[in-house]
This record gives structure tokens, C-alpha cells and sequence, in this order.
């Protein structure tokens, strides 16, 4: 049970897809690879950019820096961080 509590979440994002212009230039900015390509387009045509909510074995969560947001130049991400 305390391992359990002890695994807080220090951040996630959500991306207006969109709102997106696929130029994934925050997919090249975040330090934990946590936002990827989708394979299917958006209303605009563009392939959007998602967040990885799974996190693989070797790999890190979000920590909620907001680079993502901050280089995002369409304004499509919002941070949020854990307590
Ligand atoms: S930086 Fe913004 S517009 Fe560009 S792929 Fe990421 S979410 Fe989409
Ligand atoms: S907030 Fe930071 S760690 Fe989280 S997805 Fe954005 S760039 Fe990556």
C-alpha cells in the first residue's frame, strides 16, 4: 500500500489536437520523450502530436517542465502538475 502511494504523478499535458499544427517541434523539446506523433490526422490534416501516457519499463513520466507548452507555437498544451 505505501509503494502504491508513494508513486505520485509529477505531471501530465493535454494536447488540443485540433488546435495542433503537426509541426512537432515539442515532441524535439521534451527531456523524457513523452509526447509522440498520432498516426491518424486531425480536422486541419496535420498528424497531431499526443501525449505518451504509458509509461515502458526504463522510461520517465512527464514532470510537468511545460517546455512542451512553452515552444508549442499554436498555443495547444496545457501542463498540469501533480501535487
Ligand atoms: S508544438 Fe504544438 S502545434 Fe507543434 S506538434 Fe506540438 S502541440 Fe502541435
Ligand atoms: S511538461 Fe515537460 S516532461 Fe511533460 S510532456 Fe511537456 S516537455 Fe515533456
Amino acid at each position: 500500500m505505501a509503494e502504491t502511494a508513494k508513486r505520485k504523478i509529477k505531471g501530465y499535458i493535454v494536447i488540443d489536437k485540433e488546435r495542433c499544427k503537426g509541426c512537432h517541434i515539442c515532441i524535439d523539446f521534451c527531456p523524457n520523450q513523452r509526447i509522440e506523433a498520432d498516426e491518424s490526422l486531425n480536422k486541419k490534416g496535420y498528424f497531431p502530436a499526443r501525449f505518451k501516457e504509458n509509461i515502458e519499463e526504463g522510461e520517465k513520466g512527464c514532470i510537468g517542465c511545460a517546455q512542451c507548452a512553452t515552444v508549442c507555437p499554436e498555443v495547444a498544451i496545457e501542463v498540469y502538475r501533480g501535487k
